[in-house]
């Protein structure tokens, strides 16, 4: 799944390359990915516009057209964009592909059909399932320490890798992302907020921006095509069994809520406030 620096790499790449394109046509071979929020065919709806520029909110990815009209994707877990120039072949499992006015190609490709794409009004994103409800953005100037400090105490009986990977939250850390933050901050996945001290919070807090801004230096360093996923310099996320970076400690896997999370044992201590140590604790007076 594209997350944040992934989704600012294709962004930046996008605004680079075929904003100001026009586009031809457009061919749908996966309708179950479209959804149509204007009357007609996507290609009545699309073909002639201009792109005017991309941007993104949370997991979603919005190319603005003219005649004041939005294509939103939401790649979810598989899906991805390529950028097909003259010459190439698509990828795989192509879902819908846009032909533009410089020869190339955008496709939607997703072997899982749970992508999706919307073709809205300008703005009215009110149709579109978990738009509105993403949290606080974390790139975004509101997102001061005394806001995290606020979201957590809001928060505060989650397990911390839960709290900071609900996009109705923070907007938006996914699963690899959320493994190498509290990596850097030092903190065991499976802590609740409510037992982080203030200064653990701060650092919570510096790791998120500084991981993520890693994460898209990285991402940008790796001058993949927009459809790769970059995700080599992970430093835990999917390395179990492989020595942590710091310390050389075996990096572990468990689960939290159904989800896999990857952690070194020896730099994120589970720490005895984690858990109520019941040898200790006094048998009540009968
Ligand atoms: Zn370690």
């Amino acid at each position: 799944m594209p997350e944040l620096p992934d989704l600012e790499y294709i962004a930046e790449y996008l605004q680079g390359t075929v904003a100001h394109r026009t586009i031809i046509s457009a061919e749908i071979h996966k309708p179950v990915i479209l959804r149509l929020a204007v009357a007609g065919s996507l290609q009545d709806a699309v073909a002639g516009k201009r792109i005017e520029g991309v941007k993104i909110h949370g997991p979603f990815l919005t190319m603005r057209m003219t005649d004041k009209l939005d294509l939103v994707v939401n790649l979810m877990v598989a899906g991805k964009i390529q950028h097909q120039r003259p010459g190439e072949r698509p990828q795989g499992h192509r879902c819908l592909s846009l032909s533009l006015d410089d020869k190339t190609i955008l496709n939607v490709c997703d072997p899982e059909l749970m992508a999706k794409v919307y073709l809205v009004p300008s703005g009215e994103y009110g149709v579109i399932p978990k738009y509105q409800s993403q949290g606080t953005a974390i790139t975004g100037k509101e997102f001061t320490l005394d806001r995290f400090l606020e979201l957590a105490s809001l928060h505060s009986r989650k397990q911390v890798r839960v709290f900071i990977n609900d996009h109705t939250i923070m907007s938006s850390i996914g699963n690899a992302y959320a493994d190498e933050i509290l990596f850097e901050a030092g903190i065991h996945p499976k802590t609740f907020v409510a037992r982080l001290s203030g200064e653990d919070r701060s650092r919570l807090y510096e790791a998120i921006h500084s991981v993520m801004e890693w994460g898209k230096t990285e991402v940008k360093k790796a001058r993949k095509p927009i459809h790769e996923k970059v995700r080599d310099h992970m430093r835990v996320r999917n390395r179990r069994g492989e020595p942590c970076p710091r310390c050389g400690t075996k990096i572990r896997r468990e689960g939290v809520r159904g989800h896999d999370v990857f952690f070194c044992p020896q730099c994120q201590p589970a720490s005895r406030r984690l858990f109520v140590d019941w040898s200790k604790v006094g048998r009540p007076k009968e």
